[in-house]
């Protein structure tokens, strides 16, 4: 691919999807969308407020009181969620080449999470099927079930990270359990989204039960407007731990059902007893994939001081070796950052870790990429845990790595951040590994292990990286309201 690398069917402007019609906004304000590469604006993006919210929850309002998605037999909407997920599936590269371009996330990652996104249909479609509600009988006397139903309008919040894998990681479960559903995809990345419309429509979702606003979410604006919408009962939200901090506040008023996966500082912990060979290219992968922009990567590494000074060795020739490269290259391992405020705030951390650790690999942007957002994957070693780059999130390819003597030591070190999102713990010796799970402070813990999900399992964090989790059931009763019916025998 050339430098000058397009999306095919990119559209002219990027609007609002309202009841079933792409508008503009009322006050037909817009935003400039930037090309990652170039820092270019190449498109415009209709800039949603309170006016556009409220005729979006509108619709999905009527959608949910009057049409026909929420009387829908789960096995009738599973066929269209089967459909969505086949779409999406055929429509895969397309897709991938979209997110790339709005991203600047590598062209192979972004294939990658369109087939994720796909899979999260698939999995809602059959688990709504499968769904059975409790029932319990005391025998002569008492009957008593479960009515399960949708709660009504969800209002949907997402990140600019794998912007489309996550909004359809909300948009899968919120569907089949026949909520209607307002969008709001980030700013910084609403491309993707807009082939959410088409791939409704063709799948044969009912006009209003998806509508998308898009804009910024400060006060004012369309994410605060929807978390502030009396008729919103829900808001399942995924971004940074500040503005969950907002979204919890604004939405004590009305007392919302909240899903929170928020921002994390995750440990690898790797004892001298590992697969060293293993433990390093996972936590490369784990810190280096997706950009850095992941917000499960491992971006502090604990060694066991024994092996400490060859980890560090054998991990920064390593992360020297990872290929920056244009997002649309098939061989780029890490591609551009989203955008250049974004890009500033990693760029400064790096000049914060370089006066509170030692650099042993990038360090800042790479010679044959003057321009774009582009950052060498950068390692810090020997950094003390009340260093700025131990206990903040930066969501760049930046890592911080730690040696520990004990493992009383090394659970310490990793408990101490206010986050506890992910944890991977590398050890050969059994006990040890499942006796550190019980005790990390973190909703997720890969064991020898690559981070890979399991759609069943509960995917969430403890402590400042969120509240609630998703996955599997868990997403059902997130998006249902459950009622006890109670019959005299
Ligand atoms: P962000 O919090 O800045 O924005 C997320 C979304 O919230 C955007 O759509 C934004 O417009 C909207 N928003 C901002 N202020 C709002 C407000 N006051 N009211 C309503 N909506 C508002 O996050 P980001 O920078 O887009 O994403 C990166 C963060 O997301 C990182 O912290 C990362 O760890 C986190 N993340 C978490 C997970 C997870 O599952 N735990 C997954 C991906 C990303």
């Amino acid at each position: 691919m050339s430098k000058q690398f397009v999306p095919q069917n990119l559209p002219t402007a990027i609007q609002h999807y309202i009841g079933g019609e792409h508008v503009d906004s009322i006050d037909g304000e817009t935003f400039d969308v930037l090309n990652p590469v170039t820092n270019e604006a190449y498109i415009q993006a209709a800039s949603g407020k309170k006016a556009d919210i409220d005729a979006a929850v509108a619709a999905a309002k009527e959608a949910f009181d009057n049409g026909p998605w929420p009387q829908m037999l789960p096995r009738e909407r599973s066929r269209v969620l089967h459909k969505i997920a086949d779409i999406i599936e055929t429509r895969g590269r397309d897709l991938a080449e979209m997110e790339c371009f709005d991203t600047g996330l590598p062209i192979k990652q972004a294939l990658g999470q369109a087939h994720r996104a796909a899979e999260n249909f698939r999995f809602f479609a059959d688990l709504i099927v499968a769904q059975h509600d409790d029932a319990f009988k005391v025998p002569g006397r008492q009957a008593n079930y479960v009515n399960r139903k949708p709660i009504g309008v969800a209002g949907l919040i997402t990140p600019w990270n794998t912007p489309f894998m996550l909004e359809s990681w909300k948009l899968g479960p919120a569907l089949a359990t026949g909520n209607t559903v307002v969008l709001k995809p980030a700013e910084f990345t609403p491309l993707s989204a807009s082939l959410w419309p088409e791939i409704f429509e063709e799948a044969g979702l009912p006009a209003g039960v998806f509508n998308i606003v898009h804009g910024y979410g400060e006060e004012g604006f369309a994410g605060d407007s929807l978390v502030k919408h009396p008729d919103v009962p829900l808001i399942s939200f995924t971004g940074e731990s500040r503005t969950g901090q907002i979204i919890f506040g604004n939405s004590a008023p009305y007392l919302k059902g909240l899903s929170m996966e928020l921002g994390g500082k995750s440990p690898a912990v790797v004892f001298a007893d590992a697969d060293l060979d293993a433990a390093i290219d996972a936590t490369i992968f784990g810190v280096f994939s997706l950009n850095g922009e992941r917000c499960t990567a491992g971006s502090r590494i604990l060694v066991e001081r024994s092996i400490y000074d060859e980890f560090v060795e054998r991990y920064s020739a390593q992360a020297s070796r990872v290929k920056v490269g244009l997002p649309e290259d098939e061989s780029t391992e890490v591609g551009a950052l989203v955008h250049p405020e974004h890009f500033e705030k990693v760029m400064s951390y790096i000049e914060i870790g370089k006066s509170e650790a030692r650099l042993t690999a990038g360090g800042g942007r790479p010679e044959e990429f003057p321009e774009g957002n582009f950052v060498s994957p950068t390692v810090f070693a020997d950094v003390s845990p009340d260093a700025r780059i131990f206990q903040e999130e930066i969501f760049g390819p930046v890592v911080a790595i730690t040696p520990f003597d004990t493992d009383e030591e090394a659970l310490e070190l990793a408990n101490n951040t206010r986050y506890g999102l992910a944890a991977y713990i590398w050890t050969n010796d059994l006990k040890r590994s499942h006796n550190f799970a019980q005790n990390v402070e973190a909703g997720m813990v890969w064991l020898n292990s690559n981070n890979v999900r399991d759609l069943r399992t509960p995917f969430g964090g403890v402590k400042a990286s969120g509240l609630g989790h998703e996955g599997g059931y868990r997403s059902i009763d997130f998006y249902t309201d459950q009622q006890a019916v109670h019959i005299n025998l």
